[in-house]
């Protein structure tokens, strides 16, 4: 099957019945386009697991805080459609921002879905207040509107992915939410949409974050678990460039901060370069 682009909610609604029908399963992939290896990796995935794979296209307003790059953020539906045709996906589901919010412009009229503050108010969701309300309202609609099976997350944004799944669980949502690996460059740099924004000198700076990950992850490996060390560590690789927001050791399962590292710790990191907002984590094994 080749791919079709949809832009209108009904329409894909019909499509997607007429697939159940048939006892079709269904994945869905929600993206903000600009796709790159790391999404493609989540393509590849959904569509070795389920019959038909749906992926979400739309840069999402209510995700971005004030003074964020939502106006400048890549917007490249072209070149998206070669990345997801070439990972196997049969459906973009492409929205403009009208069809998704049609009264956006009285925002607080909008019913939201919020994570617990507590698991809000660390890592990326303390320095950009609200985003986590806008990921899960969205992701809520996108559920509500494609009614997948399945659906793939990257451990890219780890935060996101562990409120996703308690989201799931806590709500009822009839969806096995598949994590995905993180997927680097050669380099070690995270891929990301937003890696576009750097320029050469910033990139070399951006690459002392994964420096600083692996420094933490080798050094735990010999026997080093105390997150204090670890943390000094990361800060003694991270160029003079970067301006570190948070370096953080949390448990996977829960996502509370730990002490020492044990059985799937998580030591994730956000930071600028210029004015480019990067995270990365690495996942620290006893
Ligand atoms: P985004 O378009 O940035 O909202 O990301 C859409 C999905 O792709 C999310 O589940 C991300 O975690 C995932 N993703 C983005 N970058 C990567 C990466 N480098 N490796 C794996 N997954 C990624």
């Amino acid at each position: 099957m080749s791919l079709v682009v949809i832009n209108e909610i009904e329409k894909l609604r019909n499509v997607i019945k007429d697939y159940k029908k048939q006892g079709k399963s269904i994945a869905l992939v929600p993206t903000m386009g600009c796709l790159h290896e790391g999404h493609k990796s989540l393509m590849i995935k959904a569509h070795s697991i389920a019959d038909i794979t749906v992926a979400s296209v739309f840069v999402n307003p209510i995700q971005f805080c004030p003074g964020e790059d939502y106006d400048r953020y890549p917007r490249t539906l072209d070149s998206d459609k070669i990345v997801a045709e070439s990972a196997g996906v049969d459906i973009i589901f492409a929205p403009s921002v009208n069809e998704m919010y049609p009264n956006l412009q009285k925002f607080s009229d909008l019913t939201m879905v919020a994570p617990p503050y507590e698991l809000t108010d660390i890592m990326c969701g303390k320095s950009r207040v609200g985003h986590f309300d806008g990921v899960e309202t969205v992701v809520t609609k996108l559920f509500n509107i494609v009614q997948p099976d399945y659906a793939c997350f990257g451990m890219k944004d780890i935060q996101q992915l562990f409120l996703i799944k308690k989201m799931v669980k806590d709500l009822n949502f009839p969806i096995e939410i598949i994590p995905c690996p993180l997927v680097r460059e050669e380099s070690g740099l995270a891929l990301s949409s937003r890696n576009k924004y750097l320029s050469e000198e910033q990139k070399k700076a951006a690459l002392s974050l994964s420096k600083a990950l692996f420094a933490i992850r080798d050094l735990s490996n010999a026997g080093i678990k105390e997150t204090k060390k670890l943390f000094d560590t990361g800060l003694t690789n991270l160029d003079k460039n970067v301006e570190l927001e948070y370096l953080e050791f949390v448990d996977f399962d829960t996502f509370k901060q730990v002490n020492e590292v044990s059985q799937k710790t998580i030591c994730a990191l956000a930071a600028r370069v210029g004015n480019v907002r990067l995270i990365d984590n690495i996942v620290l094994e006893v």
